[in-house]
């Protein structure tokens, strides 16, 4: 008879508790997602983004990269890459014949401002990095610097004043 009510308020509670945890998740998602870009490269070169934006306010963007295709790396590899628009072509060329291995990036190459490495087919990456360096005034573009990618697979990276 009394385990009713008891069990009853269990209950209550374990939804009171559930439905704070989701509260505070929720609360955490709209202080980080602004912060946090996601974007889907896939088989037939191309980019799910022209453009990616975040807010000058963001001190680390996590950029997540996901590869909806199926061919391998070594076929269709994708990677992020960031830069001031003007550096895109000379890092592409640079990083062609850098190879899978480095990403096709130069090593030591200082025009790259942040990349990811290169995935295949349903694969996904992620890299975190710092933007209180970048200028709101300046022109950035994101690209994949998988040889023969770069012409196509680039877009406007805007930092937000
Ligand atoms: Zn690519």
């Amino acid at each position: 008879m009394h385990s009713i009510p008891s069990q009853g308020n269990d209950m209550t509670n374990m939804i009171k508790a559930t439905a704070a945890l989701g509260v505070m998740l929720m609360s955490l998602n709209v202080n980080a997602s602004e912060c946090e870009l996601t974007i889907t490269a896939n088989d037939a070169m191309q980019f799910d983004k022209k453009s990616l934006s975040v807010p000058a306010t963001c001190k680390e963007v996590t950029l997540n990269l996901h590869h909806s295709g199926s061919l391998p790396k070594s076929a269709m590899g994708h990677n992020w890459v960031l830069s001031t628009a003007d550096n895109v072509q000379a890092i592409a060329n640079d990083g062609m014949t850098a190879g899978v291995d480095n990403s096709y990036i130069k090593a030591g190459d200082e025009r790259v401002l942040a990349h990811t490495d290169v995935i295949g087919g349903g694969g996904s990456t992620s890299i975190t990095f710092n933007i209180e360096g970048l200028d709101s005034k300046a022109a950035y573009r994101f690209f994949c610097s998988f040889p023969g990618h770069w012409a196509i697979m680039q877009g406007s990276f805007v930092i937000e004043a």
